[in-house]
Formats: structure tokens, C-alpha cells, sequence
């Protein structure tokens, strides 16, 4: 939580705010970076100094300088009024969800929510007296109405990760306060890059950090920023849960934003071009791009985006598992694995399965998710073409 952002804010580009906020050379000796700070106590000097309870760190749960830089930079980002650095993604979906509710309340769950959030939702809101329903993303201002005087939070993720599709956040914000709830939106995929859900009437923004900020495969990390309405709320669950990211971990992401514009920027182009490229190849039913014009909700794209992120899914004409099999097994640069945002290219089958309870997905056929990377562009189609061929030919 850094309390001196230092006036910079809307006045700068994003380029310049990820290259120069969250850190303070002067303090380190003249090093750019912020170095990790491994630390759980914090001394204090005289009794004085104890009662006053006034340092600038009390103790290490509480963050330290290098935890701190990374608050200070997404907050600038998404525009809120303070951001957490939390241990994953899922543990800034779980501090954002309880921050809005107790025991008697409701959620409500976009159909295309992460799986481990809804997950949460059921094995552990349940529990506690806390109601979960699911909406089709697809609803809009229809929202107000699937709502009720018990609901509380909304979680939305535009696009879901999976089955990407957009949600129409402008009118959710809109229907959640005439209800008297707050919105909640994982702006994973784009990044604040490419869409500002806060600007948009939203409360709570979080991030699977692990992803695109982090941007290398190697830690976990998540943020939680809302606005000054929703923030004490989001601090105390936060730490009253005790939630609290290492400085090791913190200076990862502090390493990988301060490439994310650039990053986000290649993933874009990449993504996009292989995913305009797939469109005309055998076998692909279809490619959920939001920024291709076949997207179903590309107007809502266009009207509410920036950019487009490193993640899409392609739906290949309807065959057996055999066929999967064939597609994955043999790939020679795209790997398999959960995640993305790293530099290297990802694909994955899914299948959706009990995560649709609303809205029931009628797409035949089998969805791939791919995230691509910095391989060469054409590389990685021709890894694509002889997986096409393989899947066709296993059929
Ligand atoms: C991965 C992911 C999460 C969870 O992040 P973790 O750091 O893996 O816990 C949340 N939302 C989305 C959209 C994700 O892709």
C-alpha cells in the first residue's frame, strides 16, 4: 500500500509510469531497482517509538519497500485508490469476494469465471451462509434483474479465459449499485494496459499477477485495487487472513511490469495474427478472438478496449479424444501446461465440463486455449499446420 504516489498519475503515459514509479534510487544507494527485502520484524528504537505506533513499518506482513513499489505501480495503472500485492490470483478473487460479504448474503458469478474461483465460491462461501448463483456473461443490463435484495458482489471476468467472452461492464457497475451491490471484475487478460474496468463504474479490480505481470513462468503473485469506497473493507479481510507476498516473489513482478507495455504490446500482434491466420485454416470451426470482427461481442470490444492480450481460444471441427491427442502430443514449440503470460507459447484443451452451469456452452467440437509467445510467428504456425494435419488424419 504506497501512500505517496507521487503526482504523476493521469498527467504521463503508462510506458513512462511502468518505468519510473514504485521505486526511489536514493534510498538504495543509487541502485535503479528496489532490492527484495527478506524481513518479518521491524525494530523499534525507544518505548516512545513503540507506543506511537507511527513507523514506516510496524512489521513485515504488512509489506515492505519492494512489495510496496509493486502496489504503487498497478494502482497507478487501474486508477484506484489502493492496491494489494497478494500470494496468487485466487487469493485476491478470495480477499475481493469477502470484502463485500458475510453470512446471509449473495454472489454472483459470471458463467465464465476461472475455475478456482467459482470453486471458492461453492466449497467455502457456501459453507459460511453466503449464496452463489451464476449468470450467463452474456446478460447485461439483464443483470438487475437476475439480481436480488440479498445480493451483494458480482464477479465478472471480460474475457473469461477459457470460452472468452466479454461482458458488458459499463451496464454491470450501473445494475450493481441501483441494487446496492459492488462489482467486481479479474482483469487478467488485458491487463490495465488495454482496459481500465475502475473507469468503466467498477469497485474491485484484481489480477492473477502470475500472469502477464509477472510475464516469465516463474512465480505466483496477485493484486487486489479498489476504490477509496471499498478499500478499508478489502484491508481488513486482507489481513486478517493474514495474506502477505515475499519480497522475492514482489521483486518479480516489479521486474516483469516494467516490460509489460512492450510485452503486451508483441503478445498483441503475435496473438493477433495468428489468430486472423487460423481463421482461414482446415478443420477450425471457429477462433473466439474478442478483436477479430467474428467475434461475437466485438462492438463491445471496440467500444470498451484498447488492446488485445496473448490468450484466445480456437474451436477444431468435432472429433475423438485420439484426435486431441494427436493435435498436443507432437506439438515441437507450443508445451502444454496450466497458466499463461510467460514467454514462451502455450496450448491446452479444454473441456469445459461442470463449469457452465448457467449458460450452457453448445459450441461442438474441441477448444484449444493458446497463448503465444516470442517464438517466431511463423514457427509457430507451422507447428499449428502439422497439428491440424495430425488431428485430421487421427480422425
Ligand atoms: C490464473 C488465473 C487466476 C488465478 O491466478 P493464480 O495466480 O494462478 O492463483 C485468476 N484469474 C484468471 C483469469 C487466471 O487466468
Amino acid at each position: 500500500m504506497n501512500e505517496h504516489n507521487n503526482g504523476k498519475v493521469g498527467e504521463q503515459s503508462i510506458e513512462t509510469l511502468l518505468t519510473h514509479l514504485g521505486r526511489q534510487p536514493d534510498d538504495h544507494f543509487g541502485f535503479v531497482n528496489t532490492p527484495v527485502y527478506r524481513g518479518s520484524t521491524v525494530l523499534f528504537k525507544t518505548l516512545d517509538d513503540l507506543d506511537a505506533q507511527s513507523q514506516r513499518y510496524l512489521y513485515g506482513r504488512a509489506g515492505n519497500p519492494t512489495t510496496d513499489g509493486v502496489e504503487e505501480i498497478v494502482n497507478a495503472l487501474e486508477g484506484g485508490y489502493r492496491t494489494r500485492l497478494l500470494p496468487s490470483g485466487v487469493a485476491a478473487i478470495t480477499v475481493a469476494i469477502l470484502s463485500c460479504v458475510k453470512a446471509g448474503d449473495e454472489v454472483l458469478i459470471c458463467d465464465n469465471a476461472y475455475e478456482p474461483g467459482r470453486q471458492f465460491a461453492d466449497d467455502f462461501l457456501e459453507r459460511f451462509g453466503v449464496n452463489i448463483r451464476y449468470y450467463d456473461p452474456g446478460i447485461g443490463a439483464g443483470l438487475r434483474d437476475f439480481m436480488s435484495p440479498r445480493t451483494k458482489a458480482i464477479l465478472a471476468e471480460s474475457p473469461g479465459s477459457l470460452t472468452f467472452e466479454l461482458q458488458d461492464i459499463r451496464a454491470f457497475a450501473e445494475a450493481a449499485h441501483a441494487g446496492g451491490a459492488k462489482l467486481i471484475v479479474d482483469n487478467s487478460w488485458a491487463s490495465p494496459l488495454y482496459f481500465k474496468p475502475l473507469e468503466l463504474g467498477a469497485d474491485i479490480v484484481i489480477h492473477a499477477g502470475t500472469k502477464m505481470f509477472v510475464g516469465h513462468s516463474d512465480a505466483f503473485a496477485g493484486t487486489v485495487t479498489a476504490t477509496e469506497a471499498c478499500w478499508p473493507e478489502v484491508e481488513l479481510i486482507r489481513r486478517r487472513l493474514g495474506f502477505f507476498t515475499s519480497g522475492d516473489d514482489a521483486y518479480l513482478v516489479a521486474r516483469g511490469l516494467r516490460t509489460l507495455s512492450i510485452r503486451m504490446a508483441e503478445h498483441e500482434r503475435r496473438a493477433l495474427e495468428i489468430a486472423t491466420w487460423l481463421e482461414s485454416q482446415p478443420e477450425v470451426a471457429s477462433v473466439l478472438h474478442p478483436a477479430l470482427p467474428s467475434h461475437p461481442d466485438h462492438t463491445l470490444f471496440k467500444r470498451d478496449f484498447k488492446g488485445s492480450g496473448s490468450l484466445f481460444g480456437v474451436i477444431l471441427a468435432p472429433a475423438p479424444r485420439a484426435s486431441v491427442a494427436a493435435f498436443v502430443d507432437q506439438l515441437e514449440l507450443f508445451t502444454m501446461g496450466y497458466s499463461w503470460g510467460g514467454y514462451e507459447s502455450l496450448c491446452l484443451p479444454v473441456v469445459l465440463g461442470d463449469n457452465r452451469t448457467a449458460k450452457p456452452w453448445t459450441h461442438e467440437g474441441n477448444l484449444f486455449r493458446l497463448h503465444i509467445g516470442f517464438e517466431g510467428v511463423e514457427d509457430l504456425k507451422a507447428d499449428l499446420s502439422a497439428a491440424i494435419e495430425r488431428y485430421t488424419r487421427a480422425r
